[in-house]
């Protein structure tokens, strides 16, 4: 007969379970009262006054909207970052949901509302227990879906005027069964950017192509043209999107017109990739307009670039869960995703994890009918009390989740 013993996070669990709904309607209160990239207002407030009653050292306004909270407990030298999102879409919530968004066409659409609510139960199980030896700081940024919220507070100083060692992040996953954890070593979500290509000819009649330079062909050409960029230059073992996604010009069908723009997004798993892709696009662009007599404008400005996870941080992250909730809850085959995410920023300059959490069968991330999943707040809460506690007790202090849980036994 085997014995089962319990995990070593079970004390945090129980803990977290006598927070009761509170973090719940907290999440749902966020839900109702959406707020855009950068105009996270009343979001950060809750954040930050929350972090202040809990006894954190609260930083606001870092890169616009943002917050940061720290705390230090013991001697240890080591300093964590956790981060979560804060912002909303600009979608109009269909969702039907008593506690759906308030503001017509802004909708938490991909559950950054849990992400915050998920931290700051952690951080508030954190400092109640203190069962940490280091320095955490919970780091809330703005505008992630656009506007590159992590960039803004890296540029106000983020890592210098709160350094940490390692910073790690989560996001929730629909589609993956709820509470289960998946982890990725290396190239984890693509890089992306918006291509803008304007190609210039001369308008006319639709009867008499030869006194125009027609857009149309030579843009027609383009596209097809444009799929040759992963079939014929890039490695075959790299991953790589090319989407002609719009295509606009002409009033009528006898009618050349002037100009044609196209509209693409590319997304790639390494740096040296995209800018590959991004110098076959131009190279194409301009000798397919020339070569028709027409000119191509091509804009390039640079979204978020991959998200690269560091391998120990990611170890660490995966062991965490496999300590604390069993083999049973990671998730397997976990694969790199081609949706992008502005924490690549932070991975840039730091070491560290990005994470996943299963959402279960609900509607995808960005969807009118998306909703975040309640059952995996606490679970998620947990996984980061638990991180923190061994990331925070891995220098001269004994283990975490040792001697301070106690006191939460009933
Ligand atoms: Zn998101």
């Amino acid at each position: 007969m085997t014995v089962q013993l319990p995990l070593p996070s079970a004390k945090i669990a129980q803990a977290i379970a006598g927070y009761g709904d509170e973090f719940v309607a907290l999440r749902r209160k966020l839900h109702s009262q959406p707020e855009l990239a950068y105009k996270e207002q009343k979001t950060s407030k809750i954040v930050a006054d929350y972090l202040e009653g809990w006894g954190y050292e609260v930083a606001r306004n870092v890169g616009v909207t943002g917050v940061v909270g720290t705390l230090r407990n013991g001697s240890g030298e080591r300093r964590l970052g956790i981060r979560a999102d804060m912002d909303a879409l600009p979608i109009l919530e269909a969702t039907g949901l008593p506690y759906a968004s308030t503001t017509p066409g802004v909708m938490h659409a991909c559950g950054h509302d849990g992400h915050t609510s998920i931290l700051l139960a952690a951080a508030r199980h954190l400092a109640e227990t203190h069962a940490f030896s280091g320095t955490l700081r919970v780091i809330f940024q703005p505008a992630e879906e656009n506007g590159g919220g992590a960039q803004t507070m890296i540029n106000d100083g983020l890592f210098e005027r709160f350094p940490v060692d390692a910073v790690f992040g989560l996001h929730n996953w629909p589609g993956v069964p709820a509470g289960q954890f998946g982890f990725l070593s290396g190239p984890a979500m693509a890089s992306v950017d918006l291509v803008i290509i304007r190609v210039v000819g001369k308008g006319g009649h639709g009867a008499k192509p030869h006194q125009t330079v027609d857009p149309v062909v030579a843009s027609a050409s383009l596209v097809m043209a444009l799929q040759s960029i992963v079939s014929r230059n890039v490695d075959p073992l790299e991953m790589v999107v090319v989407t002609v996604g719009s295509i606009h010009g002409g009033i009528a069908p006898n009618v050349i017109p002037d100009s044609i723009e196209l509209q693409l997004t590319v997304r790639t798993f390494n740096d040296a990739v995209r800018e590959q892709v991004k110098a076959r696009i131009i190279a194409l662009a301009e000798a397919h307009a020339q070569g028709y007599g027409a000119t191509a404008e091509v804009k390039y400005p640079s979204g978020y670039p991959a998200l690269v996870n560091h391998p120990q941080e990611t170890e660490f992250a995966r062991q965490v869960a496999l300590r604390h909730f069993g083999t049973d809850r990671v998730e397997q085959d976990f694969r790199p995703i081609t949706a992008s995410e502005d924490f690549a920023f932070m991975l840039k300059e730091r070491p560290g994890s990005y994470l996943f959490i299963g959402n279960g069968d609900s509607a995808d991330l960005h969807s009118p009918l998306y909703n975040f999943n309640d059952a995996i707040l606490s679970e998620a809460a947990r996984y980061w009390v638990a991180l923190a506690q061994d990331y925070l007790s891995a220098s001269d202090e004994p283990p975490a989740s040792g001697t301070p849980l106690e006191a939460l036994t009933p």
